[in-house]
């Protein structure tokens, strides 16, 4: 099985720490009060975009670049 990798969306990211809280040590906050991720097997191991609801937690690869750009 392919290994997923996570990303946050800074912009979609309101820094609630409900997936810090959910899924300790796949995200932490940083300074800016923005999630990061630590580690996308573990994400993926607690649900991986399920965990954010704002849609900020998303797969890289499930993103085009266009989609990117908006
Ligand atoms: S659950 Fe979503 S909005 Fe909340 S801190 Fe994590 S990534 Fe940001």
């Amino acid at each position: 099985m392919e290994e997923k990798k996570y990303i946050i969306i800074e912009e979609k990211c309101v820094g609630c720490g409900s997936c810090v809280m959910a899924c300790e040590g796949g995200t932490e906050l940083k300074e800016d009060g923005k999630a990061k991720v630590i580690s996308s097997a573990k994400l993926e191991e607690c649900g991986g975009e399920e965990l954010c609801p704002y849609g900020a937690i998303e797969e890289e690869n499930g993103i085009s670049d266009e989609e990117r750009a908006d």
